[in-house]
């Protein structure tokens, strides 16, 4: 079949295995160009591990840190012409090479907040690693199915007040203004139970009365702050709530089940869940453009090298700030770049996009996250959409 992106919102309905694949292997060869990181994991749990940061995660604990690595996923494979979703291709390209380079890489497919996968997880723990000693949570999920069988839905809006303000149109490549209402106090709280840390925990206490972590393991899981811009859509919206709810929730995970727990603060980047966030893509594109030009730019992987090699295995302690969170943005919010990125900011319309934003380099990663527009690969040739994963266990 000829696989051709069809973008319907900012989702793409469609994925390229070749374009997915030949996107890991550059991660992989980035990871193992870099030192490797001291006393790293050698057994690690990946929640999320199809796309963006836990994917990111996922090899640099094997090919960094060279782990043996569980990976959970919710992903769909190929149905007749239909192709797989991108998630799908990456860990299958991901376990084609790992296997060839002799790595152990399973992965479970089905949903994370069930007991089902949990119980699932344990099992494979328990036969094939005994214990982890890493976890990392990088959830990024629409709904929450309840044990009781409520389904919560996660949802993007302020809190207490609407908020206005200039965001992109990636089809037209305009800018115009939205407006986005509150959300009521129940979108919240369900916020909160899909995003927050109540399912974090849940997996640390599942992991650990299954006597399947080790009493020294480390779990991580991931947040963003982001400038004052941004902060009525997500530091102070409903995102932020289930975001300020994940770092109680390490603590909890500290004090009460005695496993060490970080929250990572990452930096913005263009992954399938931050294209849906409003106002937020148009803060990527003109971050991307003051980065590149500065040079610090970072994608994914790289961000979690760093997480892995310098701030959390680095030989000596856990570099974290004065709220024990760990801050992979600091880059992103360096004084001069958050300087230029309000001067652009404030001037950026649909006349001046191309001059003040990265525009074009936010919708390159966009199409890479389904494996589109990636050097070298020839999108005119047919392919198989069908690609097995030999070693995933469907739930
Ligand atoms: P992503 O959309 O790229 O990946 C999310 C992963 O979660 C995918 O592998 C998906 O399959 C998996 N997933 C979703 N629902 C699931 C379920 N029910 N069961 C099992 N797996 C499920 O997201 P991302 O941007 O990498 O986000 C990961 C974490 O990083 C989130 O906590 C997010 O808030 C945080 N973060 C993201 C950014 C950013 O700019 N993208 C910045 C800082 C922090």
């Amino acid at each position: 079949m000829i696989v051709k992106p069809k973008v319907r919102g900012y989702i793409c309905t469609t994925a390229h295995f070749e374009g997915c694949k030949a996107l890991i292997q550059q991660q992989i060869n980035y990871v193992k160009s870099q030192p490797k990181p001291v006393n790293a994991p050698k057994k690690v749990l990946v929640l999320g591990a199809s796309m963006g940061y836990g994917l990111a995660s996922r090899i640099v604990a094997a090919y960094s840190c060279g782990a043996s690595t569980l990976g959970v996923i919710f992903d769909k494979q190929a149905d007749g012409n239909r192709t797989a979703t991108s998630g799908w291709y990456n860990t299958a390209s991901f376990e084609q090479i790992a296997a060839a380079d002799g790595y152990y890489a399973k992965t479970i497919n089905g949903d994370a907040y069930s007991d089902a996968v949990k119980k699932q997880v344990i099992e494979t723990i328990k036969r094939d690693l005994g214990k982890v000693d890493m976890v990392v949570y990088s959830l990024a999920a629409p709904r929450r199915m309840d044990k009781d069988g409520t389904l919560y839905t996660s949802v993007l809006k302020t809190v207490g007040e609407s908020f206005t303000n200039k965001s992109i149109d990636l089809k037209t490549n305009t800018v115009s203004e939205v407006t986005v209402e509150p959300a009521t106090e129940e979108e919240i709280f369900s916020t909160v139970k899909v995003m927050g840390g109540e399912d974090w925990k849940e997996w640390i206490s599942a992991l650990k009365k299954a006597n399947a972590i080790e009493d020294n393991a480390v779990t991580v899981a991931y947040s963003y702050i982001g400038p004052s811009i941004t902060h009525p859509m997500y530091f102070d919206g409903t995102i932020g709530k289930a975001k300020e709810h994940l770092l109680n929730t390490s603590k909890e995970i500290i004090n009460e089940l005695g496993i060490n727990a970080y929250i990572s603060v990452n930096k913005a980047l263009v992954t399938q869940s931050s294209s849906a966030i409003p106002i937020v893509p148009l803060y990527i594109s003109i971050l991307y453009k003051v980065m590149k030009e500065k040079g610090s730019h970072e994608g994914c992987i790289e961000q979690m090298y760093r997480l892995f090699a310098q701030k959390l295995f680095n030989g000596d302690k856990v570099l974290v700030d004065e709220n024990n969170q760990i801050r992979l943005d600091d880059l992103e919010m360096q004084p001069d770049i958050q300087k230029k990125v309000l001067e652009l900011w404030n001037i950026i319309s649909s006349e001046n996009i191309y001059e003040c934003s990265d525009i074009e380099g936010y919708k390159k990663d966009f199409y890479n996250l389904f494996g589109f527009e990636v050097d070298g690969i020839d999108y005119d040739k047919d392919i198989d959409v069908n690609v097995s994963i030999n070693s995933i266990n469907n739930i």
